[in-house]
């Protein structure tokens, strides 16, 4: 890289335009400029390398994401509350069971069955993950 001074042209994000731009250096803060002065809107404004919301924006997006997945198994977990309380049939190979049904497996617990594949193959959604099981089979 080469050494910057006050006149040189740098890569500054530019305040105004919002896009990283060839300004002039007007000042330096050691090594480093300081204020520059936008060449294309002519502006003047501190020294600032890149976009100063990308850093937020990437922030706000592991929080939302953060957020919906909590969501999400909250809502999960409500429905579980939700159809402990209705009638649910004990899960065995030879039982035979529709979408919709709620079914209660001795190894992964309370799930909702999601579909029907014929002729003997269901797919049941436990709380930590959906599972294709065996029905219908005598
Ligand atoms: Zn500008």
């Amino acid at each position: 890289m080469s050494k910057v001074a006050v006149g040189s042209t740098v890569d500054a994000y530019c305040t105004k335009c919002k896009l990283v731009l060839a300004h002039t250096v007007m000042a330096m803060d050691g090594a480093k400029p300081r204020r520059v002065r936008c060449n294309t809107c002519k502006g003047e404004h501190n020294y600032r390398a890149a976009k100063p919301v990308a850093k937020a924006v990437a922030k706000k997006g592991e929080k939302k994401a953060k957020t919906t997945a909590k969501k999400t198994r909250q809502t999960w977990e409500e429905v579980m509350q939700e159809a402990s309380a209705k009638p649910h049939k004990k899960y065995t190979m030879s039982g035979s069971f529709g979408e919709g049904d709620w079914i209660e497996h001795a190894t992964f617990g309370l799930g909702c069955v999601q579909s029907f594949i014929a002729p003997n193959k269901i797919t049941v959604r436990f709380a930590d993950a959906t599972r294709m099981l065996a029905c219908n089979r005598s």
